[in-house]
């Protein structure tokens, strides 16, 4: 992209920041036997008495491999929610700039634009939940920093056309963080692969997904290596534990079970699908690219109610815009999918 200046985005104060230097910042072990007495941690090993690596080399060398991207285009933290954080407190100066955002879309970029003390102007999405490319243009002004596009989007479920996020990208001299959250289950190519053709891309992704990860907070960030390295400077120093990094390491090898849980959702979301279709209460069923379904009924709050009391929780959507009457359900193992169906057709 021409034009593109990603000083100008960068807050005084960080472009300013000397940043915290850690022990194992100033020396990493190259293998050999070391005595360590460096960072007042008890000597006595019970496998987490040390300091985490705060680059994660590990996980990251092995996710670079994996995504043909380098490492030094990689920073991981606790969950996306933190990386999104850090994205944030690096490019928007609070009472001043301003981000993007399309709802309905994933709740956090309104709370943390709040935390930040940054506006957060909304351009809604077509009703086809597509981007208002057109709008959402008009919309930016010179303090916009950040748009924020998450495809497959959620709660709706769909993934946005690959045109309109290409024009996005081609004309905001702003960052575009793309939320991948759902990535792995979409028909859809990830946009990692043009991460080298686009200096404004962010990309986002997690394993709280289909990796199965939620309880560990993984989440992984993609971009520049300009961008990485500023998010670098001001994020905590041991952001990611250690527990953490080695069972994300453990995940990441076993990459044959994660697609196999994958296609498994998948084939039970085709049949929930097929079971909502069938319910005369759920008026239309918005086409999905993720592991839930956004299905409109008759009244979302009894039918939330209904499906509480047989001890069934989903999502009630229906406060966000264009989701009058929404709910969004999540797609489980087959056991509980064939009790949710079964409940399902009982309800009246
Ligand atoms: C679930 C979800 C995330 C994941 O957040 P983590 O903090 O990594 O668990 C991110 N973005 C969207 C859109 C999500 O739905």
């Amino acid at each position: 992209m021409e034009g593109f200046d990603l000083n100008r985005l960068i807050r005084e104060s960080v472009s300013k920041l000397q940043p915290y230097s850690s022990a194992r910042d100033e020396y990493v072990s190259d293998g050999s036997e070391m005595i360590f007495l460096d960072a007042n941690e008890n000597p006595f090993d019970n496998g987490v008495n040390r300091y985490p690596d705060p680059y994660q080399r590990s996980l990251k060398s092995l996710l670079a491999e994996q995504k043909g991207v380098s490492e030094n285009q990689i920073l991981l933290g606790n969950g996306s929610d933190e990386v999104l954080d850090l994205i944030y407190r690096v490019f928007c100066e609070p009472n001043k700039d301003n981000i993007i955002t399309l709802p309905p879309t994933y709740g956090m970029y309104k709370v943390l634009a709040g935390i930040n003390a940054v506006e957060n102007k909304e351009v809604l999405l077509t009703a086809d939940f597509e981007p208002n490319v057109d709008e959402i243009l008009k919309f930016i002004d010179a303090n916009s920093k950040l748009l924020f596009i998450c495809s497959p989007n959620n709660p709706t479920g769909n993934s946005f056309k690959k045109d309109r996020i290409e024009k996005l990208l081609k004309s905001f001299n702003g960052l575009v963080v793309i939320d991948e959250a759902y990535i792995d289950f979409s028909k859809d190519e990830s946009w990692l692969s043009q991460l080298n053709n686009y200096p404004n891309l962010i990309l986002t992704q997690t394993l709280s997904k289909a990796y199965g990860l939620a309880g560990i907070r993984l989440g992984i960030c993609y971009a520049s290596e300009e961008i990485i390295s500023v998010l670098n400077k001001i994020k905590p120093p041991y952001n990611v534990n250690q527990l953490t990094q080695q069972r994300a390491l453990q995940r990441v090898l076993n990459q044959d079970l994660v697609n196999q849980e994958v296609k498994q959702i998948l084939e039970e979301r085709t049949e929930l699908i097929k079971a909502l279709d069938s319910l005369e209460f759920v008026s239309e069923l918005y086409p999905t690219d993720a592991n839930f379904v956004l299905a409109k009924v008759d009244d979302a709050n009894k039918r939330y109610q209904q499906l509480l009391e047989k001890q069934v929780v989903v999502r009630n959507r229906s406060t966000q815009p264009l989701c009058e009457s929404t709910l969004r359900f999540t797609v489980g193992t087959p056991e509980e999918n064939k009790k949710l169906i079964a409940i399902l057709k009982e309800l009246n």
